[in-house]
């Protein structure tokens, strides 16, 4: 049996049973070596299945491709090489069986990139194009294909800065396309599901991947390799989802139609903010560095409850006495960041993370600079704010 067969079965035993028709005529067509998850392939022509329509009344869902490894291509530099952002959103659509059951779907390309190279252009694209097709009721939920190794802070970007209750689902995959039981059909179909369930109103920003929904705020990559990589240490799953059912544990959270959002800056980029990583023997410069770089904030990515040495401590002080922001977090997975418990912040003007780890609090703290918000009373106020 060759890949892309085993690769289609794989595809098969994850369609739900009312879908099985659709699924059988994929399979078959995957025999026939046409796979778009199997294949390197770019043009519509390559596609496994036509999207048939669905039922009239069918939730309208706008998927919004950006790359990553579920548009991921197997590269033969090694067994388990592979190149991230190869094929189109649409081709990934067609590819999985019954998806069209579930809801009206149009696709668009963002970008196509490895998520390591997500920046702030494509980042604004996104959020306006999401802002954009809620505000002229375009859509009644979005799922955005994206990487796994940034997802979270997309995730957490978005829910900062899109202003609706409807159902945004950010979803991506470990394997790629043509590797043994790749994990991308099975995750895109569930986050359709979810993205147009009417369970979902009110949740805004969310993550699928591997069965499990997960809120921004919480959730985070554990593993480089696994398919179980992302978990929500400090509050757990919101829900999960197979196939045939959606659950969620979690109540929704404050309306995101309702709650403040953060501007996005008219000069199309968010303000400098470095994150330091504190470890033993650390002198202060690194930070002595960021402050000459021209940083507006700088976020300790600290040892235990947000902690480094009297050096790299004295070396914040003397960043926060020149209005940067500094923001305590840890480099530890899970846990808050207290304030005033082993450093004096108040004495110090310093800021803490609480829940939040260091890539979410260099975002935080981009965007609250970029809104002018730099006080750090005002900024601790904001790390509590977006729970
Ligand atoms: N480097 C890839 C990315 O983040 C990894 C993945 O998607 O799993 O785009």
């Amino acid at each position: 049996m060759n890949i892309n067969t085993t690769l289609q079965r794989v595809a098969c035993l994850r369609s739900s049973s009312t879908t099985l028709t659709a699924a059988l005529l994929v399979c078959a067509s995957c025999l026939c070596g046409t796979s778009v998850w199997a294949a390197d392939t770019t043009s519509d022509s390559a596609a496994a299945t036509e999207a048939t329509s669905p039922a009239a009344g069918s939730p309208r869902i706008l998927v919004l491709a950006t790359g990553g490894t579920i548009a991921g291509t197997t590269d033969p530099r090694s067994a388990i090489g592979y190149n991230s952002g190869n094929v189109k959103g649409q081709e990934l659509v067609r590819a999985v069986p019954g998806i069209e059951k579930l809801a009206s779907i149009n696709s668009e390309q963002i970008s196509n990139v490895g998520s390591q190279d997500m920046n702030d252009e494509i980042w604004f694209r996104l959020a306006r194009r999401i802002q954009e097709a809620f505000d002229r009721n375009e859509a009644d939920g979005i799922v955005i294909t994206h990487g796994t190794d940034t997802m979270e802070e997309t995730a957490f970007f978005l829910q900062n800065v899109v202003r609706s209750d409807k159902p945004v689902v950010l979803v991506g995959s470990m394997r790629p396309g043509g590797s043994t039981s790749a994990d991308g059909p099975g995750n895109l179909y569930e986050a359709v599901e979810v993205a147009a369930s009417p369970k979902s109103r009110g949740r805004g920003v969310m993550v699928v991947m591997n069965d499990q929904i997960h809120a921004p705020r919480w959730i985070t990559k554990t593993n480089t390799t696994a398919v179980q990589t992302f978990a929500s240490p400090n509050a757990g799953v919101i829900g999960y989802v197979d196939p045939a059912s959606i659950r969620f544990v979690a109540p929704a959270p404050v309306l995101a139609s309702t709650r403040d959002v953060l501007s996005l800056p008219a000069n199309g980029h968010l303000p400098r903010v470095e994150i330091v990583y504190a470890h033993s023997n650390m002198d202060g410069a690194q930070i002595d560095h960021a402050i000459a770089d021209g940083a507006k904030g700088i976020v300790l990515a600290g040892e235990g409850d947000g902690d480094a040495s009297k050096e790299a401590l004295a070396a914040l002080d003397r960043a926060a006495k020149k209005g940067i922001v500094v923001v305590r977090s840890t480099r530890v997975m899970s846990g808050f960041v207290n304030r005033n418990v082993e450093v004096e912040d108040d004495k110090r003007g310093f800021v803490v993370s609480f829940d939040l780890n260091p890539q979410k609090a260099r975002l935080l703290t981009q965007l609250l600079v970029a809104n002018g918000i730099t006080n750090p009373g005002k900024v601790q106020q904001a790390f509590s704010a977006t729970f």
